[in-house]
């Protein structure tokens, strides 16, 4: 590396920003040598907030946390808040101890909110649990859940959180499934109840997003918004492979950027919510391909005749297996949260999902702690929600969630919860958005050893892969936490700073942890 090395960061993402953040704190690299190019108008990625209370607010996702994102705790030591009145990880932590997950309406049936569920489980299906739990991911290969267990176990309530909670569908990686069942042992002790989840003040662009932008932007990094890159352009000396320019496109102009000898280039692949698309109160979101943004095209671009640089394919080319709807509703008037309370008897923010058990959609809604949003007027409450089973006819809107607007979806979900009185008033004074997410779970999509790269591939030492689709042992995606640890991974590894990241948390070598999920599981069995 030289004094003047540039740092190009391909996507707009928590990767991105903690690459940017890793770079300035822990290789003194100076912020105005750090250019961020996003697609989007502004910055943070997956990880979004945005609108009001006149149109209405979106979160695409609400995200839980817990107490072993190590990588983002110690990331976030280093940020202060938006007032500065403390660190990021200080708020979180004094947040959670306040307002302290215990859902006691886990899952709703037949209109009544169950307490704890059991988790229902045959000691047969603990068995196959414990089976892919300690068998090597080799041997799992490409297989899916459903190939690892008897149907039955679809049927469980355990599979019902566990599916619900992380969004799992019987069809997803087995491998990426035992991840999960390793990486949350920790959790299964009081999963029916979500203990250890953890919460952000406010949603999480507010949260975590905003203040990671201000800190990089008074470090004089450069967001450079509505720049698609297009193509990287490689060339190979003695069997090392470099970026020699970033082709881009900005506002429908193609350009190009010169990538010099001592720059590096570290490259977000992929995205889970490209090509997401918004519907309204009166209208269905509309489902999109990966021609709709850059994600997808870009990294087929620069995979191909690249083995090394992964199989894009296997992420995009199933949409009908990785696609799901979310909905955000604002509301104006409290009858909803009231109601909520009464019936969950959690307030908001302490009781996490609540899954509909019966419903064809597989729909489940958080309420979160109000504001969720950042100067989100007194009047107004929001909460997120979101179906697995899109393509069903929902039970009380005859018609799939796919093809539902705002308001449908706010109809099911009132039927679900039994709200006669005063349904119409609430939906009368509700702006729900649904937005249709085509890639939202492909990074659980069945896939095999190499299809996704490392994060620094072979061959390479100026480039990087960071995100959800690059591979780093252990770790589980669809987390905020692999975004920000492959982002430190890039950073140790291409500037050769002799360190690594806080180890993957590893609960399941701790016998009382692993004492407690085992007794948890034989409690309840059936
Ligand atoms: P992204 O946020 O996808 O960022 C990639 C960025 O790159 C995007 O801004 C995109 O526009 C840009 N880009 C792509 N291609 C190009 C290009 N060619 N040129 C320029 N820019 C480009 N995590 C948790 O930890 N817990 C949860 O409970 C949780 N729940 C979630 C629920 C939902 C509905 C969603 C959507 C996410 C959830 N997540 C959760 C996941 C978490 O939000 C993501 O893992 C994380 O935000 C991904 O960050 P990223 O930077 O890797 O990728």
């Amino acid at each position: 590396m030289q004094t003047d090395s540039k740092f190009y960061l391909i996507g707009g993402g928590i990767a991105s920003l903690s690459a940017a953040a890793f770079l300035i704190r822990d290789a003194d690299i100076p912020g105005r040598n750090i250019v961020i190019l996003e697609q989007l108008d502004r910055l943070g990625g997956s990880l979004d907030g945005a609108g009001s209370a006149e149109d209405g607010y979106v979160v695409r996702g609400g995200r839980m946390i817990e107490s072993k994102y190590l990588c983002t705790y110690d990331l976030f030591s280093s940020i202060p808040t938006l007032d500065g009145a403390k660190t990021v990880t200080q708020e979180i932590f004094e947040w959670n101890q306040v307002m302290q997950t215990s859902s006691k309406c886990r899952l709703v049936r037949g209109g009544r909110g169950i307490d704890a569920p059991e988790y229902g489980l045959s000691e047969e299906q603990i068995l196959s649990l414990e089976r892919v739990a300690v068998e090597p991911e080799a041997m799992l290969g490409n297989s899916s859940i459903a190939d690892q267990f008897r149907p039955s176990f679809f049927e469980t309530n355990f599979w019902l959180m566990w599916c619900t909670t992380f969004a799992f569908q019987p069809w997803h990686s087995a491998v990426e499934f035992k991840r999960y069942l390793l990486r949350f042992t920790h959790m299964v002790a009081g999963f029916n109840r979500l203990h250890g989840i953890m919460r952000t003040v406010y949603n999480q662009y507010d949260s975590m997003v905003r203040p990671l932008q201000k800190w990089l932007a008074e470090h004089g990094v450069q967001f450079e918004l509505d720049v698609r890159v297009t193509d990287l352009l490689l060339r190979e000396e003695a069997g090392e492979k470099r970026v020699d320019r970033i082709l881009y496109k900005h506002r429908g102009r193609s350009d190009e950027i010169a990538v010099g000898n001592a720059d590096y280039v570290i490259v977000t692949l992929g995205s889970m919510t490209e090509a997401s698309s918004l519907g309204s109160m009166e209208s269905a979101p509309v489902l999109n391909g990966k021609a709709n943004g850059g994600a997808w095209t870009l990294w087929e671009k620069i995979a191909a005749g690249r083995p090394e640089f992964g199989r894009p394919g296997t992420f995009t080319d199933r949409i009908e297996q990785s696609k799901w709807i979310s909905f955000t509703a604002t509301l104006r008037g409290r009858d909803f949260f009231r109601l909520l309370h009464d019936f969950t008897g959690n307030v908001p923010g302490e009781g996490g999902l609540i899954t509909f058990a019966d419903s064809a959609w597989l729909a489940s809604i958080v309420l979160p702690h109000q504001p969720h949003f950042i100067g989100q007027p007194e009047d107004i409450e929001v909460f997120w929600g979101y179906g697995l089973h899109v393509d069903k006819p929902g039970d009380f809107v005859k018609k799939p969630m796919s093809e539902c607007t705002g308001r449908e979806i706010m109809t099911e979900i009132l039927g679900h919860l039994r709200i006669g009185r005063e349904a119409a008033q609430i939906l009368k004074t509700s702006i729900c958005i649904p937005c249709m997410m085509p890639f939202i779970t492909s990074q659980f999509l069945t896939r095999e050893k190499g299809d996704r790269p490392p994060v620094v591939p072979s061959g390479t030492s100026h480039l990087a892969f960071t995100g959800q689709f690059c591979e780093i042992p252990d770790d589980v995606v669809f987390t905020v936490e692999y975004s920000i640890r492959s982002a430190a991974t890039a950073v140790y590894r291409l500037l050769e700073l002799h360190r690594d990241p806080p180890a993957v948390y590893k609960g399941q070598y701790d016998l009382r942890v692993l004492y407690k999920a085992f007794r948890t599981l034989h409690e309840m069995t059936v």
